[in-house]
């Protein structure tokens, strides 16, 4: 994955991040699949993140779930 597949979502401290459209699970940042980043504008959360609920895929036999997470 590289930069260039983010989302055009690197905008820092904008509001709406949790009304983004979730992406596709392969387009998630490996900190918003992990739940440490936003899930829209990949910048890393604090206090106060919104909970936004399963992006689901799957890769062959291997579930690819992820909790994500956006800026308050
Ligand atoms: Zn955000």
């Amino acid at each position: 994955m590289t930069a260039s597949a983010q989302p055009a979502a690197l905008v820092t401290g904008r509001r709406g991040c949790r009304l983004t459209k979730k992406p596709a699970i392969r387009q998630l940042s490996w900190g918003a699949a992990k739940g440490t980043h936003c899930f829209a504008c990949g910048q890393p959360l604090r206090q106060g993140a919104v909970y936004c609920g399963w992006v689901r895929g799957r890769s062959g036999v291997h579930r690819l779930d992820a909790e994500v997470w956006a800026c308050p």
